[in-house]
Parts: structure tokens; sequence; C-alpha cells
């Protein structure tokens, strides 16, 4: 279903003011995780001065450790509705669990699956049900073949609103928290109708190289960015090493709609 055979015009997934696809970039920011009102409505409000029509920040984890910040859960979910009240920003927030359907709903315009969970068949159908558009990342050692086949999972379901995020990959490379394949961006769009997002700061793991790597997508062509934004990234509670200031990302921004209007 996902393949351009099927469908020859490019998806265009859209909540809000969000569009991503059919010749419109989406660009989603904000914070790793939730952590209070002002650190979010401090983000919520630069991302949307700076021209972004999502806001990102997850109220359920999936941390590596145990013990470490695990997310504001319901608490979170609550700020980000409210910041979408004052901005318009569509929310986008990881969804962990099936069970977790019926509260993500009332808060999220967009569900996102996160790279741990892209092959969590039962997840993927629950959010196929669920009547919201799907942002689903690639998995770490995830093939092109089984991202798409995760995607049909949601397709099958009735739900056309996927976004692919490219998110980096993991290889021998240990310079980069990921190695960050920009060459998806084509090569998915040749394959199917659905949108394409690239994801510079999980696919680098550093703040200095991810507006370099946000232009370079846009001028590849992504239909979208996701990028953490702080408002003080030494403080974060998970990923500040990624997280640009809201100065460097309107920066960013800048110097990606040069790109996007040469090319
Ligand atoms: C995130 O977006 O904060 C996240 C956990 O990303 P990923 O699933 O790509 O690791
Ligand atoms: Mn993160």
């Amino acid at each position: 279903v996902a393949s351009r055979e099927t469908r020859a015009e490019p998806t265009c997934v859209n909540t809000l003011d969000l569009k991503i696809g059919g010749g419109h970039i989406g660009v989603i920011a904000g914070p790793c995780s939730v952590e209070s009102e002002e650190q979010l409505l401090t983000s919520a409000r630069a991302v949307k001065a700076a021209g972004a029509t999502g806001l990102r920040g997850g109220a359920f984890k999936p941390r590596t450790s145990p013990y470490a910040f695990q997310g504001l859960k319901e608490d979170g979910l609550k700020l980000l509705a409210a910041a979408r009240d004052e901005t318009g920003l569509a929310v986008v927030t990881e969804i962990m669990t099936p069970g977790h359907i019926d509260l993500l709903v009332k808060y999220a315009d967009v569900l996102q699956i996160g790279a741990r969970n892209m092959q969590n068949y039962h997840l993927l159908q629950a959010v196929g049900d669920a009547g919201k558009p799907v942002l689903l990342k690639r998995g770490p050692s995830a093939t092109m073949d089984e991202f798409l086949l995760a995607a049909e999972y949601i397709l099958d379901r009735g739900n056309s609103q996927v976004v692919l995020c490219e998110r980096g990959v993991r290889t021998f490379e240990t310079h980069t928290r990921f190695t960050l394949p920009l060459a998806s961006v084509p090569y998915l769009q040749q394959r199917t109708h659905l949108p394409v997002l690239i994801d510079p700061s999980h696919g680098t793991g550093i703040a200095s190289l991810v507006p370099p790597m946000a232009a370079a997508a846009v001028a590849v062509g992504c239909d979208g960015l996701m990028v953490e934004v702080h408002p003080d990234p030494s403080k974060a509670l998970s990923d500040g090493a990624q997280s640009l200031t809201p100065k460097v990302f309107a920066e960013m921004m800048e110097t990606c709609r040069t790109v996007a209007s040469s090319s």
C-alpha cells in the first residue's frame, strides 16, 4: 500500500498547520523530554517563532537505563496540550504501548513510534486504528524493507497518514551516536508515496552537526525535519548533547529556507 505503484501522488500528512509531504517541508521541533511548564513553553514559543509547525516532546520516554528519567507521563501530555493551545503547534509525542492509546489520543496530534518499537506489531496495529497521523521512526538496525513493512502494518488498518522518519542506524562508527544515511530520502521517495522526514538530532547525537545535516537533508529533498531544541541544553534531562539552543535553531531554519528556495 506504501508503494508508488499503488499511488503515484505523494501523500501529504496534515494536521493543524503541520504539513509534511506533497511539496511541504514540515518542521517538528522541541525538547527530547517534557520537563516542566517553563521548559516546554519556552521551547514551544521559540520554535514557533523560528517557523516550526510541530512541537515534539516525550512524556513517556524509552530510556536505555531504567534508572534514567522516564518522562512526566500524563502531566507531560497536559503540558504539551497547553503549549498547543497557546501556540497552535501540532503536538507530536511518542507512544510506547497499545495500552496508552486512549490516553495519548486525548492530547496528541501525531503519534510517534520510536525506533525501539518499529517492529512492535501490536503497537503498529493499534496506532493504525487510532485515527491520528503516525510518525514512524526507523529502527537503528532495520533494513528499508523491514521499515516499509512496518509502515504497511499501519496502512493496512486504513490509516494512510504515515510519515517515515530516518533517524540514523547503528554501524561500526562511534564518532557520531548513529550514522545518518541521507540516501534514505530519495530512495524512499522513489519507492513510496509516503513523506520522508529526517531527524538529524538522534542521527548525529552532536548539536554542532545538526544544522549542517538539516541543511543537507533539505538539499536532498526531505519532506520534513524533527529537531531537538532545549532552552538550556546543558541542563536537559535527556539528549542535551544533541539539543540546539533556540538561537541556533532559528539560524538553522534560516539556512534551511535558503537551501529550500535554491533547490
Ligand atoms: C526521541 O525522539 O526522543 C527518541 C527517543 O527517538 P528514537 O526513537 O529515534 O531513538
Ligand atoms: Mn531524544
